[in-house]
């Protein structure tokens, strides 16, 4: 039987962080490795960003997290209601952003898909995005 958390998050900055350690925190009856938690801190906190900045264009909204734990595996979904992505293959790419003003790098899916096992993400323009990862 998987043992849930599910959290609803204002899309503001100062709250990825938040989400960083609220997760942790409940991953930590796995007994995780120290580079377990470093790799699933990082790969939340850039889903977390990323529904921020481009789901709610920084302008708010509600983010949902979703954490469920089953035998050794832990199960992460990080879900917006904003703009959406138009083409997530694309998205993933490394290196692909739309970020104008050359401050991001592109490189948020691919430390997700590094550090985690397994990333899906399922969105549509107008809906929004989720982000399911799992280790
Ligand atoms: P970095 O993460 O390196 O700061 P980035 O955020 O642009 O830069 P990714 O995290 O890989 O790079 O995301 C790639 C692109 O996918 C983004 O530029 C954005 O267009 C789109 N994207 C990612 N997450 C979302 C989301 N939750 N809602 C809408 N678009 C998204
Ligand atoms: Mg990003």
């Amino acid at each position: 039987k998987p043992e849930i958390l599910k959290m609803e998050l204002e899309a503001l900055s100062k709250n990825e962080e938040f989400a960083r350690v609220a997760v942790v925190v409940f991953m930590a009856r796995l007994n995780p490795t120290l580079e377990e938690v470093d790799d699933v801190k990082t790969a939340v906190s850039e889903a977390v960003t990323n529904a921020v900045i481009h789901g709610y264009r920084g302008e708010g909204g509600i983010i949902y997290l979703e954490v469920a734990v089953i035998d050794q595996e832990i199960s992460i979904t990080i879900r917006d209601t904003g703009v959406g992505i138009p083409d997530i293959k694309q998205a993933m790419e490394p290196m692909y952003t739309t970020d104008p003003d050359g401050e991001r790098s592109g490189m948020g899916f691919s430390f997700m898909e590094a550090f985690m096992d397994q990333v899906e993400v399922l969105s549509a323009p107008g809906e929004g995005t989720a982000v399911t990862m799992k280790k």
